[in-house]
């Protein structure tokens, strides 16, 4: 059979699921995709805010890209403050490449950019159509959907992705664990809109000891705060009057990805496969990396090799969030003083720096090798 007429089912509409039938319908693929929200994330949650390097490479194939960068926000700085005093402030314009490190945008729009380009190629998510099961066939695997009005629709499929989310029915009904651990301390954060356009080219961690705010631009009105702590919002200085305070959510930070990403003609993807902190911005741009690889072994006839390929990736990207976790939670006071201490020193060693900016790029996984060039 040619690749192009096998049947795929993709579970999840979030951006993982987007960019795996996005990168299958480009290549002649018909996939469909179903999710079982009303819609993409609602535009006022602004959610996984960055986009990182690998992202824009990796979509600018299909064009999002160059749709991201007309919308998205550049962030030109990374800063870390202490007490008023600038320990570090780094230009992430200099990594190599056609793309800076890092763009903020929030999650809703990416999403909505992705569902617009996957109308080119008459590929529209059914929503509030929820995977229910899958079944043990792990050749032909049976899938039952339950749609909005209740009708239950049962198909089989040569292949199904689950890019579900964190709580995946698919990986769970597959029964592959989902082992790892819950950090103690929840993270905190509120997007505030100011009355004034603010400096938004930059990022900012300010270290209160023990614990931190990060200060994130999204838009030229609107500013991300995130913190360790519950009663950040009384700390922020604000760099001008506030218009609104847009939308605030905690969540608690858990480390845990699967030992396999297939099983079977069954693949996870995104959040469904891997969680950790939002240290680094890494979730989103990682789970749009494992549907871009799949969709394109799918399309080489090679996703048997999906797991191997994908997994030394998962577990870099969670070594370097927790790494940058431990480095903001920290509460030994000791160990503060020598962090704050070492900080300034590091981030004014050249190799150092590059290193940081190398992973927040997003580059510190394997190059896609069907993009000719790529980082
Ligand atoms: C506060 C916060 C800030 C973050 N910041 C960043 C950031 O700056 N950068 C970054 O890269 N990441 C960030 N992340 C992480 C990021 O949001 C996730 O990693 C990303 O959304 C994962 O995308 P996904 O498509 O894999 O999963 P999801 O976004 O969870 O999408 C899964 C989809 O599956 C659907 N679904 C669930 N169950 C079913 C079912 N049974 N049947 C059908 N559909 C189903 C859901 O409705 C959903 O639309 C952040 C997360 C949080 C909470």
């Amino acid at each position: 059979m040619a690749p192009g007429h096998r049947s795929i089912l993709i579970a999840g509409a979030g951006a993982t699921g987007l960019a795996a039938a996005l990168e299958l319908a480009r290549r002649g693929f018909h996939p469909r995709i179903v999710d079982s929200d009303a819609g993409p994330v609602p535009l006022i949650e602004s959610r996984a805010l960055g986009v990182n390097a690998r992202t824009l490479t990796l979509l600018a194939p299909s064009r999002v890209t160059d749709a991201i960068l007309q919308e998205a926000q550049q962030i030109a700085r990374f800063r870390v403050v202490s007490k008023g005093r600038r320990l570090a402030d780094l230009d992430t314009t200099t990594i190599a490449g056609p793309y800076s490190a890092l763009h903020a945008l929030a999650q809703g729009h990416t999403e909505r950019l992705l569902v617009g380009k996957l109308s080119d190629y008459e590929v529209v998510p059914e929503w509030e159509t929820s995977i229910v099961s899958v079944s043990d066939d792990r050749s032909k695997p049976r899938v039952t959907l339950r749609k909005a009005d209740g009708s239950v629709e049962s198909a089989s499929f040569d292949i199904v992705i689950g890019a579900d989310g964190a709580h995946s029915t698919v990986r769970k009904a597959i029964g592959i664990g989902f082992p790892g651990e819950a950090l103690e301390s929840s993270f905190y954060l509120a997007d505030f809109r100011y009355s004034q356009p603010v400096d938004s080219h930059f990022a900012e961690i300010s270290l209160v000891d023990p614990g931190m705010i990060g200060r994130l631009p999204l838009e030229r009105y609107v500013l991300r705060y995130i913190s360790t702590l519950p009663d950040f919002e009384t700390r922020i200085q604000h760099p001008a009057p506030i218009a609104e305070r847009v939308w605030a959510s905690n969540f608690r930070v858990h480390f845990r990805h699967v030992d396999t990403m297939s099983r079977g003609n069954v693949f996870l993807a995104g959040d469904a496969a891997h969680i950790h902190s939002p240290a680094g911005a890494r979730g989103m741009n990682l789970g749009i990396e494992d549907a871009c690889w799949l969709a394109w072994l799918i399309s080489e006839g090679r996703e048997a090799e999906y797991t191997a390929l994908r997994m030394p990736a998962v577990q870099t990207v969670l070594k370097q969030t927790r790494q940058l976790t431990s480095l903001i939670t920290m509460r030994n006071p000791l160990a503060i003083a020598i962090r704050n201490l070492a900080v300034p020193v590091l981030f004014r060693l050249p190799a150092f720096s590059q290193r940081l900016l190398h992973g927040v790029s997003g580059y510190d996984t394997p190059p896609p090798p069907w993009i000719d060039g790529a980082l």
